[in-house]
């Protein structure tokens, strides 16, 4: 999926110093707080991850740069595996913009209608898809400043798009990651953009393009939000979280990819 144009924005993400992986633009952002691992221990969380996921993949189901950034729009405050059941029939009438555009407001809504906030972001989807066409030739532009400029696109969304689609070294922080820095003391923040700073400043280049994945991933499944399943994870020697129940990692094997997920 990555544009000959991602290969210009990687190269000047390349010269950026550490901790600036956002682009010319950048404003100055708030100094994230100290992480609790050294350079080594944050090596070889993201190594057991490596091992253990070789090829993560996001659960959201798309099919082009264009369907990825509607079913991200249409995942805020909603889980994936519901987003994913109204986008299976939503995408193969519309995966382009000039399509979803044709489709309209009113059909876009009754595809999308099991979703919380279908009203408004049926109306986003049809805005972003007109500004597309009108603003970037009907593609999916590969630069934050432009994607937050589009209708219900935040950061949050602007930096998955650039991640999957761009493969640009972006950390989009939800509310799985947000836990995790600062379960751990990984990256310590009080807003997500504090910590997705302080991600962006300890993760190694090597390990960036899964390293939002691999988080989720770990947040979703294992580190979970009420009751983390210590015995089930990999890091448990490394984790320095006042809440983990063991020191003793499970053992480290790859696991089968996700297939496609659907709610039970
Ligand atoms: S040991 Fe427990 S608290 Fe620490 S990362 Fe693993 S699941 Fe989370």
């Amino acid at each position: 999926m990555a544009s000959p144009k991602s290969k210009n924005s990687q190269t000047v993400k390349n010269e950026l110093p550490p901790g600036r992986r956002d682009g010319a633009n950048a404003k100055p952002r708030p100094r994230p707080v100290r992480s609790r691992y050294s350079p080594a221990e944050v090596h070889e969380i993201f190594r057991r991850f490596l091992v253990k996921r070789p090829e993560p993949r996001g659960e959201l189901e798309h099919v082009n740069a264009f369907t990825l950034l509607v079913a991200v729009v249409l995942s805020a405050q909603a889980t994936d595996a519901g987003v994913n059941k109204a986008t299976r029939a939503l995408f193969k009438v519309a995966d382009t913009p000039q399509k979803m555009l044709a489709l309209g407001e009113a059909k876009v809504g009754d595809h999308i209608r099991t979703i919380g906030l279908w009203r408004n972001k049926a109306k986003n989807v049809i805005a972003l898809s007109q500004a597309l066409i009108s603003d970037h030739g009907g593609e999916v532009p590969d630069d934050r400043d432009q994607l937050v400029e589009l209708p219900g696109v935040g950061r949050k969304t602007a930096n998955v798009v650039l991640n999957m689609a761009f493969g640009q070294h972006t950390m989009a922080v939800d509310t799985h990651i947000f836990r995790i820095g600062n379960r751990l003391g990984l990256a310590p923040g009080k807003t997500p953009e504090q910590v997705e700073q302080g991600l962006l400043r300890i993760i190694p280049d090597e390990y960036m393009r899964h390293a939002h994945h691999w988080l989720i991933l770990h947040g979703r499944y294992v580190c979970k939000a009420r009751k983390p399943d210590c015995p089930a994870c990999v890091i448990a020697d490394i984790c320095k979280a006042e809440e983990k129940t063991t020191n003793v990692p499970a053992p480290l094997v790859e696991i089968a990819p996700l297939g496609p997920i659907d709610e039970a």
